[in-house]
């Protein structure tokens, strides 16, 4: 289901690296003597690992729960991976779901990284925004019309202005 057609493969490529725990996160580079301490770069409170970054930061916390908020979805934070590819519900419904996890994980990266060269956070709306505007956009293109009754439902609940 990662690899599934709604995903971008940007972030597919992505949720590989996390799977493969493979990001150059500041645990590890302090591990490999590249960085001389490992302090989340988003919330300063913890050692920066891929858990802690995608399960249990207060910043990505914040940035699911916008998206959750504006996407009418219920994502948890900690394992949103396993929680997405066990999820019921339609084909459409399962991938769109998937794509939004992975978009809001790749986003957090993102800002992860730009917080760290440029020492300014952004907010958790304006991160939502970006990720949303990704998601509507691979869905217009995607998407074919007519839907099944049970899918346009959730998608008009979700995706009309
Ligand atoms: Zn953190």
């Amino acid at each position: 289901m990662i690899w599934n057609p709604w995903s971008l493969p940007k972030h597919i490529i992505f949720t590989w690296s996390i799977l493969n725990e493979s990001l150059n996160t500041k645990a590890k580079l302090k591990r490999l003597g590249i960085c001389d301490e490992a302090v989340c770069c988003l919330c300063a409170q913890d050692e920066e690992t891929q858990l802690h970054l995608f399960s249990r930061c207060t910043i990505s916390k914040m940035v699911f729960a916008e998206i959750n908020k504006r996407l009418k979805m219920n994502i948890p934070q900690e394992n949103s991976l396993n929680w997405g590819l066990s999820r019921r519900g339609t084909k459409m419904q399962r991938g769109i779901q998937m794509m939004v996890i992975m978009a809001g994980m790749y986003h957090i990266w993102y800002l992860r990284s730009k917080t760290r060269l440029e020492g300014m956070l952004e907010r958790s709306e304006i991160i939502a925004t970006r990720v949303l505007k990704e998601i509507r956009s691979r869905i217009q293109a995607r998407i074919k019309f007519p839907l099944a009754i049970k899918d346009q439902k959730w998608y008009d609940d979700r995706f009309l202005p």
